[in-house]
């Protein structure tokens, strides 16, 4: 964060604020760990804050403390509503442009309240007065850890910001595997560890509290699995049919796409899933190496992310998308070897 924008964040939050704290559409771990991280850093500095959620998070992510507090925009609208009205700052988490707050874009919009960005993706949107923009982060948790650093607070990190913001790097590095995991971030998960994270406890509740519905739609997910040797591509389709046969709880397909990359040989990993209700696929893209899965969904999915992690959506059939994504891969041959 440049010393300018960091300026400018220490003069704003010098008073007491009514502050508006965003995660997306959807939210992951990182999401959410980073804005209950943060909410407690403003609540305990004196500020009047909440979090405001464009939908529902899933079941695994509600043990987090203050999860309970966090106001879904499609639940309680109302009190949404005025809480982003009375706003004088915003903090967006984990996301860089208002599209990927849904239906609450209009009303990021049109609000006067001054704006903090703090997040990890590529190519951000300049709605933000505030910017901590950073490509080579984990994650955003991460960051808002940086953050408290950078305004001299990293002692007011307690127990239960340090176990949110541990759950937002672990989710988002895939258990501190992934390539953007660094030794900085390692050194960060120790501090908070020294901060009473309880680590063993955080991996149990978020990847050991499967449903036996979850895991027989990952077995139909994995029969489902689509090899593309000559592309070094996976992929996996999951209908609403198949979804509403195994009773399909909101989060449930969280990480299924990354079982592609685990086979030999495969650099690219995509799932689609149908959304009938919405009227449209959600589709995860992951790779390894330097395939750029944030330029594909950009650019054919009308999504974007990160390098090896991104997301995008298609209003066509499973059908007619399986056509269209089968028929870009040749293009992409020669960068799919490595
Ligand atoms: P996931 O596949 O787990 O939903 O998302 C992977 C990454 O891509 C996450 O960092 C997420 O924020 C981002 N992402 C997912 N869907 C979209 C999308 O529709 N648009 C953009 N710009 N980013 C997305
Ligand atoms: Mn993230």
């Amino acid at each position: 964060m440049n010393l300018e924008h960091l300026n400018a964040l220490k003069q704003l939050l010098s008073t007491p604020r009514k502050i508006a704290i965003i995660p997306h559409k959807n939210p992951d771990g990182d999401a959410i760990g980073s804005t209950l991280a943060l909410w407690h850093y403003v609540i305990n500095k004196g500020h009047n804050a909440s979090i405001v959620s464009p939908n529902d998070a899933p079941k695994f992510l509600k043990w987090m403390p203050g999860a309970d507090k966090i106001l879904n925009f499609e639940k309680k609208n109302t009190q949404a509503k005025s809480c982003i009205g009375a706003a004088d700052v915003i903090f967006t988490l984990d996301f860089n442009h208002l599209g990927r707050v849904g239906q609450m874009s209009e009303l990021l919009e049109e609000s006067s309240a001054t704006f903090v960005m703090v997040d990890h993706h590529q190519e951000p949107s300049d709605y933000a007065k505030i910017m901590y923009s950073d490509v080579t982060m984990s994650s955003t948790c991460e960051m808002v850890y940086h953050l408290i650093g950078l305004l001299g607070d990293v002692d007011q990190i307690t127990t239960e910001m340090a176990n949110c913001i541990y759950t937002g790097i672990m989710t988002d590095t895939g258990s501190f595997k992934f390539a953007a995991t660094t030794s900085n971030t390692h050194r960060v998960v120790a501090d908070l560890m020294d901060r009473g994270a309880e680590g063993t406890e955080i991996h149990h509740r978020i990847y050991d509290t499967n449903s036996p519905s979850r895991l027989h739609l990952l077995g139909c997910a994995l029969k489902n699995m689509v090899i593309l040797e000559e592309y070094h591509t996976a992929y996996i389709t999951l209908s609403q049919e198949e979804l509403d046969k195994y009773n399909y709880q909101k989060g449930d397909t969280e990480g299924f796409v990354n079982y592609g990359l685990t086979l030999d040989g495969i650099n690219f990993a995509v799932i689609f899933i149908e959304n009938k209700e919405e009227g449209i696929l959600k589709i995860s893209f992951r790779s390894v190496g330097d395939f750029s899965v944030n330029d594909f969904a950009r650019k054919h999915f009308n999504g974007g992310g990160h390098t090896n992690a991104a997301g995008g959506k298609s209003e066509d059939s499973i059908e007619d998308t399986i056509k269209y994504f089968t028929s870009l891969l040749p293009q992409y041959q020669n960068q799919l070897q490595s």
